[in-house]
């Protein structure tokens, strides 16, 4: 069950027991018409404004716990739903993962984000039908130069893949300009999770993959496609492995992990980035 969540939460990478992502291809990349695009518009907007409120408020000393709960309620004082809880059993409305652990972290009263923290926040909203899904990395306080580059750098790698997202550019031009930056600053990128597809489920088809891969199917982008890209960055070496809680991943050398997520839209030249903080 962990193990579907975690393929689905941030849609896996195939092992090579995992065939889901080929299979899901051959059903093809929905397209959004006008009317999904406005509301999807809106879900997105609200999941940016809870990550750009919680990283105002986030301080040491607050827990995991306390930014969960702060999440759900803005989240449905906006008038949606957390997309996290319950998915697949996940407990919590946002992920919250800290230092070494990479993605898919349980909010708790007794998790406490101290000074020097890396947190990574990821959350999404279900409205009207549909979702928005964005991550966002948090340098508590005074933080590690190499924690302070590793988040510059896993921003600026989403915004490389972002900058090849246009139509009739392909999923490996995303993930090759996303491999070459990380690459460039030597730190690697996470090759068991990967991006996806977005709207009606929180993780539909493609995998948005973030490295150079054979593996998965390489789509060409079309106008209307709805894609979650979050390339995840570890400072060490690329393996992980998941705790005995069955969802917390973490590195297995123990190093420093950090992510961006952006929900966007395909256009004919370019993106729009539904889940932007103004
Ligand atoms: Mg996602
Ligand atoms: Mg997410």
């Amino acid at each position: 069950m962990n193990k579907l969540f975690s393929q689905l939460l941030a849609s896996s990478r195939s092992n090579t027991s995992n065939t889901g992502p080929r299979i899901q291809q051959r059903r093809g990349v929905e397209i959004k018409s006008a009317r999904e695009l406005k509301i999807m518009r809106k879900a997105s907007k609200i999941v940016a404004t809870v990550l750009k409120e919680i990283n105002e408020r986030v301080e040491p000393g607050m827990s995991t716990g306390d930014l969960d709960q702060y999440a759900e309620r803005r989240i449905k004082e906006m008038g949606a739903m957390p997309s996290f809880k319950g998915y697949h059993g996940f407990p919590a409305s946002i992920c919250a993962s800290i230092n070494n652990e990479v993605v898919h972290g349980i909010p708790s009263a007794q998790r406490i984000i101290r000074n020097g923290d890396l947190l990574k926040v990821d959350t999404g909203a279900f409205y009207d039908g549909y979702h928005g899904d964005s991550c966002i990395t948090i340098c508590v306080g005074d933080v590690s130069e190499q924690a302070k580059k590793l988040s510059v750098v896993a921003e600026e790698s989403l915004f490389a893949g972002l900058s090849q997202i246009k139509a009739n550019n392909t999923l490996l031009d995303v993930a090759g300009a996303i491999e070459d930056h990380v690459k460039k600053n030597n730190f690697s990128v996470v090759e068991d999770y990967t991006g996806h597809g977005v709207g009606k489920n929180l993780h539909e088809e493609p995998s948005v993959f973030n490295f150079r891969t054979n593996d998965l199917p390489n789509i060409t982008l079309r106008s209307g496609m709805t894609l979650a890209v979050e390339p995840i960055l570890n400072a060490g070496d690329k393996s992980c492995r998941t705790l005995s809680d069955r969802w917390t991943v973490v590195t297995r050398d123990g190093g420093l992990s950090a992510q961006w997520e952006h929900t966007i839209l395909v256009t004919n030249d370019g993106c729009e980035i539904l889940t932007e903080r103004k």
